[in-house]
Order: structure tokens, then sequence, then C-alpha cells
């Protein structure tokens, strides 16, 4: 059996998290903090309704970057008023409306959604205001109904994931989604939509919508000849595409991605305004910069059809697939790994192979027998922290959901797994990780302080 040092000496040598806590100490209570990286403005925690600024990009183009996962709000200015596309989520929409009506928006002929999550539907009430028709893909009224359906389901993952309370993502949890800005944008009722493709007139300037599933199935693009600009929704942004978004989706089909970044692509455009993030400015940059992320989709499907079919287990793929350095579009946003086990779950589902799990009785069922042959909840604990110590922060967590499930509300567990978390959240460079990390270290401090 391994000799444990004191584990004073062995936390003093661990340089991965800021506050160590040894088990035996009580932490202090402190609120949860956004901590990580230096994430862009687009993906960032700040508050969404503040430090908004207009960006012109075109003559008649302009747009309002979202901050803090809120959309942009895109205006392209002709003579029949305003054509919207996108509006951002409450409460930042209704700034990025303010904002616009000051710089002198005043009439809007069409909100056009590129897709029908509530990050780009929020300000369609301020919108209609101004008279705009709202345009949409022919599916955005079903996949409407999925996240209605689903309501309950997603409030609390989308909670726990985007951290938009400001910590202590459980409290925003509690919001019902039948009320307010949630039953706002889930009831929205397009006045056109189409299915392949539409053409809109908005006083003479020709804006086509084109059918480009990706991250949702009813996902379109705008394009806009006379000034060859193309506004992408979600289907491009700074990160790896969120294949699989942690807060629950039906699978995001890879070869949708591809097939509607080849459509982008063919158009030539020399802008692309994506929701989320800066325009793209240049035939060259934008040609060199989606074609990157086609070819970064296609590395990591093909690698995961070639590990299926060489008998790999989703766990080995998900850490043995990279993008070449050519193709990294870095992972802010998405992760390689996620949208591995996203694919790989998309094709297959979910059974692993494992007999066992065939079965209702979970890994969790013999937790207890596992806790009670370490020889106790503070075997379990002591483990732990030495995984800490030797950087092995994931397999601590495991071993302290393992000692909960044995032991649920055990203290020195808990204390060991605020550790675990503190230093995984000082390690991720992830804004969807970190809103799961700092929502799993907000539960695992209750009831310690
Ligand atoms: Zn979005």
């Amino acid at each position: 059996m391994r000799k444990i040092a004191g584990f004073a000496g062995l936390l003093a040598a661990c340089a991965c998290q800021s506050a160590p806590i040894a088990t035996g100490q009580t932490p202090q209570a402190q609120p949860v903090q956004m901590q990580g990286p230096q994430l862009p403005a687009s993906m960032d925690f700040a508050d969404p309704t503040q430090n908004l600024e207009i960006t012109t990009v075109a003559p008649g183009l302009r747009y309002v970057l979202g901050r803090n996962v809120s959309s942009n709000t895109i205006v392209l200015d002709t003579p029949a008023g305003a054509v919207i596309i996108d509006t951002s989520r409450p409460p930042a929409s209704k700034a990025h409306f303010d904002l616009l009506q000051s710089a002198g928006v005043g009439k809007a002929a069409y909100v056009i959604l590129t897709h029908g999550h509530g990050d780009h539907t929020g300000g369609v009430v301020h919108w209609r205001t101004m008279g705009a028709k709202v345009v949409a893909h022919e599916s955005f009224r079903e996949f409407l109904g999925y996240q209605r359906m689903l309501a309950g389901f997603f409030g609390r993952r989308n909670a726990a994931q985007f951290q938009f309370a400001g910590g202590g993502g459980a409290v925003a949890a509690a919001a019902p989604a039948q009320q307010g800005p949630a039953a706002n944008v889930l009831g929205i009722v397009p006045d056109i939509t189409f299915r392949d493709t539409l053409d809109l007139d908005a006083g003479g300037v020709k804006v086509q919508l084109i059918h480009t599933p990706g991250e949702t199935p009813d996902h379109l693009t705008a394009w806009v000849p006379s000034l060859k600009a193309a506004f992408v929704g979600d289907n491009f942004y700074e990160s790896f595409p969120n294949m699989y978004t942690l807060r629950g989706t039906r699978p995001r089909w890879p070869m949708d991605y591809i097939t509607s970044l080849n459509k982008v692509l063919a158009l030539e455009p020399e802008i692309v305004i994506p929701s989320h993030g800066p325009a793209i400015v240049g035939k060259e940059n934008v040609r060199a910069q989606f074609t990157k992320m086609r070819d970064a989709i296609v590395h990591v499907h093909d690698a995961v059809l070639k590990g299926m079919n060489d008998g790999k287990d989703v766990h080995t793929l998900m850490a043995e697939i990279k993008l070449p350095p050519a193709l990294d579009v870095g992972e802010g946003y998405g992760k390689i790994s996620w949208s591995v086990r996203g694919i790989y779950e998309g094709y297959a589902g979910w059974f692993t192979g494992d007999p066992a799990a065939m079965f209702p009785q979970g890994r969790d069922s013999v937790s207890d027998s596992l806790v009670k042959l370490a020889g106790g909840p503070k075997a379990i604990a002591d483990e732990a922290m030495l995984l800490i110590v030797q950087g092995k922060l994931v397999e601590a967590l495991h071993l302290t959901s393992i000692g909960l499930e044995g032991a649920p509300g055990d203290k020195d567990v808990k204390r060991a797994r605020v550790a675990a978390f503190e230093a995984l959240v000082q390690a991720s460079t992830n804004r969807n990780e970190l809103g799961w990390l700092n929502q799993g270290l907000a539960e695992a401090r209750k009831g310690l302080q």
C-alpha cells in the first residue's frame, strides 16, 4: 500500500490551484468566480448589455457585436427599411435595439432569423414594433417545438452551462420556461418561411436565403449579392463548432456542416458576418478561414469513422483524435473530444458493447462497495487529493464522484472535490467547460460553509 505524505506538503508542491484546501479544513465561503483564460468577447462572461458598439463593415452594413454568447445584431440598410439578421438574447437584445435606434434605425422591413436558438431570437419582440416581418426556415417552428417540449430540461442545463445569472447557475435554472423571455422566444411565429431558397426584395436590394443546416436543422444563410456579403449564423465562429453541446442536443451532423460551408464557399463572399464574433473581410481571407474550418470538420469526422471501424471505443477516440496544426481552429467554444463523442454516438447510439451496460444498474450501483473496499470515504478523499497533486485532475474528480455516490454528503470527499474543481477551472480554456466546472464547484461547496 502506498504511503501518503502529509497533505500540507503535497499541496504546497501543487502549482495548479490558487487556494489549496487540505482535508480536515473548512474552505472559505466564496462566490463562484468566472475564472479561466482571456476568451474572445463573443464568448466572454461580461455583462452583455455593456460596452456595446456599432461596427460599419460596408456602406449600409453594420452590426453590434454580441458579448457573452448573445448573438450579434446585424443591420442592412435598404430603401424599404432595415433588414435585421439575428437579434441577440434578452437582455442584450434590448440594449442592441436601443443602440441601433439611437443610431438612426427607425423602420425595419424584415427580421431574418438564422435559426431558432434563444440567443438569436430574443429581440424579435422589439423589431416587430418597427414593422418587421419575421423570416425563418420552414422547420423553425418544429425546432422551437423541440425546445419547448424539453423546456424544463434545457432550462436547468442552460443555466449550468452558460452561468448567465453571474454564478450559481442552479439559481437561474429556477426561472420557469413558460414565463418571461423563454416563453417569448419559444412562441415566435414567422411571417415568411421557405424550404430550399428564397429571394427577398427589400426596396430593390436582393437578399437570398439558403437552407444551410449545421448547428441546427432549421439553419439558414443570408446572401446579399450586391455586397457579396454572407451571413452564416452559427455555422462558423471563432472555434471548432460545438458539434455536441453539453447542455444536450440532437445530433449535429458533420456532413450538414460540411455541405453548408461548401455552399457558402461557392458564393465566393468578400464579407462574412457570423452571428458570433467579428466580421471577416476579404475574399481570400474568407476562403482561407472557411476552407480551414470545413477541412477541420472533415478530418475529425473521418477519424471517428476510421476509429469506429477499427473497433476503438469512444473514450480512446476522444483522447486520440486531434487536429493537425494546419487545421487548428481553436477550441474556445466547441471541443474536438465532445464532437468525437457526438459523432460516434450520433451514428451508433449509446450502447458501448459492455454487456453490463445493457442493464439499468449503472456503475454507481457498486460505488458503496468500492468505498467500503477502499477503507471508507476518508481514504477516497485522501487518494483524490494525491491525484490532484500529481496533476490527475479528472481522475480525482471521478474518484470523488464514486466517493459521494457511496457516501453521500461526506465532507472529506466534498473538500477533495472542491479542490479538483478549482484546479480544473484554473486549467480550462473553453467557455462551455468553464460553465460546467463552475457549476460543479458551486454544488461541491454546498454544505461545506
Ligand atoms: Zn448562437
